[in-house]
């Protein structure tokens, strides 16, 4: 029987073939194809002639093919429908695949003719897309321990591989905690909850076998039952478990872990020659220092905690008026500040829900891509990995764009969060090809036969994933390592947080905010609270999100720490983080930053990020509104379509003819000075 990932793909849009995949061919597949690049690389470092870009550069980007072809299916398995067989796989995969990238890094005669196109650039009659590709795969090389040499190269080595597998146990420790743990809930705890809620509880009660519902730690159950439950005792329970998760004691404990992973940082910035690891993350990004992301965290920290501590003082009135006892509970935040959102704003999510259908919203971030950008969706039937996925051939005036994916239901078999990734990104050079994106979520799954129900906040994360899935559609560069979200780490939440903007947009909830049995648009009234509300509790959101961020830096920014749960204690307490709100991820569930080190020291990213979204919003306001034609085509043109293939603060510059400040985001979550 042939392995169909190593054979052609005669698919539509070529997905890969996911009817005909089985996990027994990943195995085989792999090994072949890290052999095949082997081959590959070596005829690049072993060339007898003489260094150009096209022999080394542009081979280097021309390899991988088939590796590509096998973990692009395999990645999108093992995050969204893992099983203990893909784990397993996935536990195996990842020291070899850290082996493997590290080899071709320390490939010396590879090195050497990287490096001496480098020094020759300015004699090689290069273009601007082929100096950018050389500049970013030299940089890569050195960053990575290329001119390290004897045992310096080998502890790098060893600590790569260490790494890998730490990231790899840190999630799966996550995965594990997250699966592991319900709660049974009563008809008479049901019964105060709203509908949604009941049945989200009851449908993750029938998928598990469960005798009755229960709340699991998924974040689409566990913090409306938070919002909602009046139990006081239940809410603290269930907090109490979410906020455990990887901190257990048992197996699945990460904290040791997380000492290690720091520890091995550290001595990995020093042997690059950087003072910490900190400094050697940021050289990439826009921010560059740490110095300018504390600066930038701390102006938003004290008026945010200001806001939410002032908000907390009402919301203990409350409690007491309840005839519960003070202190103001973490586990009372949730509950009350909807309680407070009732009173001053009188939404109430159950009733909101009911305009917030799903497909009506995936209808309604189509429909601003094309007023935008005019992008056509075509929803098509194709294999996907999970039968929940739906497919959409995206085109414009006629022609192929890219296949766009949408997998929105949780389940357990599935990471939690929201995320887009591609199965494959656009480039033209050395093969043209088109991307395939995928926007996964974790929206409750509706009980048989009825409509699937979105909090406003579910609506803001699929807008939020589908302008992440612009970036990479719109892609229009040469190369793929600059396509699409390939930008720093600080610039990918741009396109993303942008878009969740057009949400906020009334004519669109005007359109598509429809009732799920009447079909009526959403109240006037309602509309107008909805977007009012845009602010509230902003003070909560910044507090708990800026303290992750914070304790990120530091950890990072300085020696590493011997107990990281003590660093962390001391950062808040520097802080004066109020005690009933805690970091939006604590340290042992602090995915972003220890299941791979994509974030680290990086989450004040979406922060930056926010900042240029508000300013980058703003220009559309202030050229004619927000579906302006000439902004919409500047936004493509200057950002959308150029990935990394220029450099971050060059691209934003160019869109809104200068680099944006702290005032717009300030403004836009209520926390600017009156
Ligand atoms: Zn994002």
């Amino acid at each position: 029987m042939t392995n169909p990932l190593l054979s052609a793909w005669e698919t539509p849009f070529g997905l890969p073939p996911f009817d005909k995949i089985s996990d027994e061919d990943f195995a085989p597949a792999l090994d072949e194809a890290l052999a095949a690049h082997e081959i590959e690389i070596a005829d690049i470092a072993d060339n007898a002639d003489a260094p150009s870009f096209e022999n080394t550069i542009l081979a280097l980007e021309a390899s991988g093919e088939g590796l590509e072809k096998v973990l692009a299916p395999f990645f999108a398995l093992a995050g969204a429908d893992s099983t203990p067989a893909r784990e397993a796989l996935q536990r195996q995969f990842s020291p070899k695949l850290a082996a493997h990238f590290s080899d071709i890094h320390a490939n010396r005669d590879l090195f050497a003719r990287i490096a001496m196109l480098w020094e020759t650039r300015d004699e090689l009659g290069l273009d601007a897309d082929q100096a950018r590709l050389l500049y970013l795969v030299h940089r890569s090389f050195l960053r990575a321990g290329a001119a390290l040499t004897g045992d310096k190269a080998k502890r790098m080595k060893e600590i790569m591989g260490r790494l890998a597998e730490l990231g790899t146990a840190f999630t799966q420790n996550l995965l594990a905690d997250e699966r592991s743990w319900t709660m049974q809930l009563s008809e008479a705890d049901l019964a105060p909850l709203p509908g949604f809620l009941a049945s989200g509880a009851r449908a993750a009660g029938e998928e598990r076998d469960l005798p009755g519902p229960v709340v699991t730690l998924s974040r689409s159950l566990i913090v409306p039952f938070l919002q909602f439950s009046p139990d006081r005792a239940l809410r603290q329970k269930a907090f109490e478990a979410w906020t455990a998760r990887g901190a257990g004691g048992g197996e699945t404990d990460n904290r040791a872990i997380v000492a290690e992973i720091l520890k091995l940082r550290e001595e990995r910035a020093a042997l690059l020659g950087y003072g910490n690891f900190a400094e050697f993350k940021l050289e990439t990004e826009m921010a560059g220092t740490p110095a300018r992301v504390r600066d930038l965290l701390m102006q938003v920290w004290e008026p945010a905690r200001a806001a939410a501590l002032s908000d907390q003082a009402e919301m203990e009135a409350m409690l007491t008026a309840d005839g519960e006892a003070l202190p103001f509970q973490p586990w009372d935040w949730r509950y009350y500040a909807e309680k407070r959102r009732k009173a001053l704003h009188d939404i109430d999510e159950t009733a909101l829900k009911p305009y917030l259908q799903l497909d009506r919203m995936i209808e309604a971030a189509f429909d601003c891509a094309n007023r935008l950008f005019g992008l056509e969706f075509a929803e098509v039937s194709l294999p996907g990995y999970h039968p929940d996925c739906r497919h959409f051939e995206v085109t414009r005036n006629g022609e192929h764009v890219a296949l766009f994916i949408g997998d929105y239901f949780a389940r357990a078999s599935k990471r939690s969060g929201a995320w887009c990734s591609a199965i494959r990104s656009q480039a033209k050079l050395p093969r043209a090809q088109a991307p395939i994106v995928v926007n996964v979520c974790n929206f409750t799954k509706p009980a048989k036969g009825e409509a699937a129900l979105l909090s406003y906040d579910d609506a803001r994360t699929l807008f939020h994933e589908f302008g992440h899935a612009l970036h990479q559609m719109l892609s229009d560069v040469t190369y793929e390592r600059v396509s699409g979200t390939s930008v720093s780490r600080d610039f990918v939440e741009l396109p993303s947080q942008l878009y969740e903007h057009w949400l906020e947009v009334p004519e669109v909830l005007q359109s598509f905010a429809t009732h799920v049995e009447t079909g009526e648009a959403m109240p006037q009234e309602m509309l107008e609270k909805v977007l009012g509300a845009a602010t509230f509790d902003m003070g909560f959101a910044t507090v708990e999100y800026t303290a992750s961020a914070l304790v990120d830096l530091e950890f990072h920014d300085g020696a590493a720490p011997a107990d990281p749960m003590q660093k962390q204690q001391e950062v808040l307490d520097a802080l004066g983080m109020p005690r009933a709100i805690v970091m939006r991820h604590a340290t042992p569930q602090f995915a972003h930053v220890f299941s791979g080190d994509g974030y680290s020291s990086g989450y004040y990213s979406y922060m930056w990020s926010e900042v240029m979204d508000a300013d980058a919003f703003e220009a559309f306001e202030e050229a004619g509104g927000a579906f302006d034609p000439v902004m919409a085509k500047s936004l493509e043109e200057n950002i959308l379509s150029k990935g990394g293939s220029v450099e971050a603060d060059a691209l934003y510059t160019r869109f809104r003819g200068r680099m944006p400040g702290p005032e717009a985001l300030l403004k836009g979550r209520g926390l600017a000075a009156e």
